[in-house]
């Protein structure tokens, strides 16, 4: 709006129209272009994957390949691998679209994140087993509820701590802290880090630092992009400071609830 005014200043009514036509051309330009780049983007993700599996069938086909049962079992492993990655890209932009549809709409229930914390890492510890030890919770006492959709701040703590630990190295620091009126959830990794010129990239989609890393560690390129567009939904923000060889802290900031607009999930 504060741009709209400063563009218009001076101008007759006929002019305002074509400034203010102009700004939207170039507004839904942008948007268009983003766009075609995200649904190219996309596609080529999901066509790499399919081409291998594609690949490996005709190859299983042949009567001499799909006799030998080491071969077929090494292709159906690699045929299985593509497939998952296929399927993870899929989820990913499902959720990706379901965000963006919300927008506009405010979450309305009351979380309260050390619980959400402890459930989340709880789960992580069990798929993770030996890695039990890895994961350090540091919470701070009285911290507020947050109103919030818990789903997917559940998905931001999987994301965040996934990325801790295929780019990371352990052990991992959660910490939930009080910073003025609001809340910060940081992730705090031991890894190599990120090169600064990196880092106002990684929320975009598809955006990797190191794209064969990313693909052969399970990472579909959108883990931050939805990450980014959940904090932005929650009226929070999205902070990452890296040092190179010391590691790396992702961390969101939220507003507590307003404590008259929020209802408690039902105990079930
Ligand atoms: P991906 O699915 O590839 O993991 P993300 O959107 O989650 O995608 O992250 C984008 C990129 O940011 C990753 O490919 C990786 O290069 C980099 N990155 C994210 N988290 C970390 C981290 N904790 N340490 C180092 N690099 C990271």
């Amino acid at each position: 709006r504060v741009q709209m005014r400063v563009a218009t200043a001076g101008l007759g009514a006929g002019s305002v129209e074509r400034v203010i036509h102009l700004i939207d051309r170039t507004t839904s330009h942008a948007a268009e272009r983003a766009r075609v780049d995200f649904v190219a983007n996309a596609s080529h993700e999901l066509r790499t994957p399919l081409a291998a599996i594609l690949g490996f069938i005709e190859t299983l086909d042949d009567e001499k390949a799909g006799s030998d049962a080491e071969v077929r079992g090494r292709f159906l492993g690699v045929m299985f691998k593509e497939a998952r990655r296929m399927q993870r890209l899929i989820d990913d932009l499902i959720s990706l679209s379901r965000i963006e549809a919300e927008k506009y709409q405010l979450p309305e229930t009351a979380v309260e994140l050390p619980t959400l914390i402890e459930e989340v890492a709880g789960e992580l510890r069990d798929e993770a087993g030996a890695r039990r030890a890895d994961l350090i919770l540091k919470l701070d006492d009285d911290i507020p509820d947050i109103s919030a959709d818990r789903a997917q701040i559940s998905q931001v703590l999987h994301n965040l701590i996934g990325n801790a630990y295929k780019y990371g190295r352990a052990p991992v620091t959660l910490s939930l802290t009080h910073e003025g009126p609001l809340i910060r959830l940081s992730v705090t990794d031991q890894g190599e880090g990120i090169l600064p010129e990196h880092l106002p990239r990684l929320t975009e989609r598809f955006y990797r630092v190191d794209s064969g890393r990313s693909r052969s560690l399970g990472g579909t390129g959108l883990g931050l992009a939805i990450v980014k567009h959940i904090v932005e939904r929650h009226r929070g923000r999205l902070e990452i400071v890296s040092k190179m060889g010391v590691g790396t802290t992702v961390s969101i900031l939220l507003p507590p609830a307003p404590s008259s607009t929020v209802t408690k999930p039902s105990q079930n």
